[in-house]
């Protein structure tokens, strides 16, 4: 099945779901998320801002707070995404799209966070990812070889065996739901 069936038949599915089944799903996949020793041991943690019935990740911003982690979020450059620094969710402001993006000017690259969670419209266990079909998240990690880990967050119906992929998608090493942590096995030597 094309990339655009699977994304409009996920994003039906997603935007069906009431706000209390994915305040309490999210919840779940959270928690699952915050016990990786990945994220357990991460100095650095990027995160996004739900928007669409996403995962909410407002639990995730606290732990990483609490336990002292720098934070960061991304916004909408040029043409790709960067990632800035956030102490305070009070630095998250409406942008483009309606979603909540950070005014803070501390922008560090990519390779520079151990562990960014990354949101989508379905993922595989393979680690591939559909998004909204944009590319942004396949170009700002075009060049992330190796370094940070990269984990899927969504619901138990966005994962499926196998998506079609090409050569610019980028592969993530995890991916979490409110019921399961799938390890990709993504192999660093995969992606060069
Ligand atoms: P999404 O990842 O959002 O589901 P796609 O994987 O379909 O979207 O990518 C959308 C478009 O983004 C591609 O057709 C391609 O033109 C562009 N793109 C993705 N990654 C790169 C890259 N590394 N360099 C240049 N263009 C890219
Ligand atoms: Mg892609």
């Amino acid at each position: 099945m094309p990339k655009q069936s699977i994304r409009e038949r996920m994003l039906a599915k997603r935007r069906h779901l009431a706000p209390a089944t994915c305040f309490s799903r999210s919840l779940l996949a959270q928690r699952r998320l915050l016990q990786t020793p990945e994220f357990q041991s991460a100095r650095t943690v990027g995160l996004y801002s739900p928007i669409m019935n996403e995962v909410f990740t407002e639990t995730l911003f606290e732990v990483a707070r609490s336990e002292g982690k720098k934070i960061l979020y991304p916004r909408v450059g040029s043409d790709s995404l960067e990632f800035v620094v956030v102490a305070d969710r009070s630095e998250l402001a409406h942008g483009r799209f309606g979603v909540l993006e950070p005014v803070g000017e501390i922008v560090l690259a990519a390779t520079d966070i151990d562990f960014l969670v990354i949101p989508g419209v379905a993922f595989d266990l393979s680690g591939f990812r559909l998004g909204y079909g944009k590319g942004y998240y396949d170009r700002a990690l075009a060049h992330q070889v190796g370094r940070g880990v990269l984990a899927g967050l969504c619901f138990d119906f966005q994962v499926l065996e196998r998506l079609p992929a090409e050569l610019h998608d980028i592969q993530l090493d995890l991916v979490l739901t409110e019921s399961r942590t799938v390890n990709t096995g993504k192999q660093t030597a995969f992606r060069h």
